[in-house]
């Protein structure tokens, strides 16, 4: 394939964007080479600005579950549109949404819409804070929930010992209110719990993990987790921004039967507009302005082309009663098909998979943690995702991301994609 377009819009825009992107991942500084502009997409396929296609499986990162420019919500937005695009007032729609998200998720009474996933746990944790009255959190290593300060903390060397900052501009004393936790390891966050007493608001956490790749939760760590949180009077954040709306219509609280306090959303809920929201029950939502101290805002947000996108996605999602189950088949027999492909090929490696999020690892050994995940192969990766790219299958560029699979694709796309895989793994 020919990238000659690309890189020349990849060279105009460095002179005038940060590293030629605005969200980092999209410069390709983990496997190298330039970074391809989109021009279009339909159903499963992107079109490059060279004219090139591709199946794809970054799905925007995960809202295009229904596949790109899917009719309804493309319809929503074009109608909504001829009305006016922004307010700064109440409107009808907002209730409508509201509902709707209350009613596909199990446990929360109330909702409020922010304009990024990056917002809605930021303010999921002021919202704990506010309500528990204490300051320090618990993330898991690995665990990603946005650019906000509280959360860009790297792993500490102890268990009890403070996280410290991996980016600039993080001081020090925001970093000592985040511990950092290992990913199911339930024994390491009751020795956080015991080391600070009375002092945690909330845990913080991606039910399954899907930033340092595809990560299974063992059996019993998040029900361990819900134990610990009301034994100790902590709350338990569900970061649902990546599972929300794609694992189950209610997310992982719906698929192991497991409560949350507060519970975030993204991605799918925008429908591909930016849009962010937190829920909770009443008791803790409550504690929001204007109805309580907690302050939390937004010019933009609820904006009604955002909203009409995410009721059209809600809706198409919570009246299709096949969906789930559809993506769970054709994502097992992808599965299958790149297991069968790799070991013919005799590369080390291990597949993570929960409902339609799956990552390849190049590493024989179990990916169970943010430690387990950095081990992979990344040599190997980066000529992976080179070789498929060249083959017309465009995943994440980088091992740390899952696949996220739409419903758009077709059991051909998927055969299409296997025979890639095995063609590529032969030349590894
Ligand atoms: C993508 C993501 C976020 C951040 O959402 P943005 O919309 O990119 O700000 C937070 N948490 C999880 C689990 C995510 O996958």
């Amino acid at each position: 394939m020919l990238y000659q377009r690309s890189s020349q819009l990849f060279v105009e825009a460095e002179k005038v964007i940060p590293g030629g992107v605005n969200s980092p991942v999209r410069a390709f500084k983990a496997v190298g080479g330039t970074p391809i502009f989109i021009k279009s997409a339909k159903g499963a396929y992107l079109t490059d600005e060279d004219g090139n296609r591709y199946i794809d499986y970054i799905n925007s990162w995960g809202p295009m579950i229904l596949g790109h420019a899917y009719e309804p919500v493309v319809k929503a937005i074009i109608d909504r549109t001829q009305l006016g695009t922004s307010f700064g007032t109440p409107t009808a729609l907002e209730t409508e949404i509201a509902a709707l998200a209350i009613s596909m998720v199990p446990n929360i009474d109330k909702i409020r819409f922010v304009n990024s996933g990056t917002e809605a746990c930021m303010s999921a944790i002021r919202l704990a804070r506010g309500f528990t009255k204490k300051d320090k959190i618990i993330k898991f290593a690995g665990c990603y929930h946005g650019h906000s300060d509280s959360f860009l903390i790297q792993a500490g060397s102890g268990a009890s010992t403070f996280g410290t900052p991996n980016s600039p501009g993080v001081t020090s004393g925001t970093a000592k209110d985040t511990l950092l936790a290992c990913y199911n390891d339930l024994n390491n966050v009751s020795e956080l719990i015991a080391a600070n007493p009375n002092e945690i608001a909330a845990i913080i956490v991606e039910p399954v993990p899907g930033n340092m790749g595809c990560i299974v939760p063992k059996a019993g760590f998040l029900h361990g987790l819900r134990k610990l949180c009301t034994e100790n009077n902590i709350l338990l954040i569900f970061d649902e921004v990546m599972t929300g709306f794609r694992l189950a219509k209610g997310g992982v609280q719906e698929l192991y039967n497991i409560q949350a306090d507060i519970v975030t959303f993204g991605k799918v809920i925008g429908g591909g507009l930016p849009v962010g929201a937190f829920a909770a029950r009443a008791e803790i939502m409550n504690h929001l302005a204007p109805l309580g101290p907690v302050y939390q805002a937004g010019t933009l947000s609820g904006n009604p082309l955002a909203m009409a996108a995410g009721y059209a996605m809600l809706k198409a999602i919570n009246e299709d009663a096949g969906l789930f189950q559809r993506l769970e088949e054709k994502t097992a027999y992808l599965e299958n098909g790149i297991r069968e492909a790799l070991t013919e090929a005799n590369l080390d490696h291990t597949i993570n998979r929960v409902g339609s999020m799956i990552s390849v690892h190049f590493d024989a050994e179990q990916v169970t943690d943010f430690q387990s995940a950095a081990k992979g192969d990344n040599a190997r990766f980066k000529q992976f995702f080179h070789g498929l790219l060249q083959e017309g299958i465009y995943i994440a560029p980088s091992a740390y991301e899952t696949w996220f699979i739409t419903d758009a694709l077709t059991y051909e796309d998927l055969d299409a994609t296997i025979a890639a895989v095995r063609k590529v793994a032969a030349s590894l």
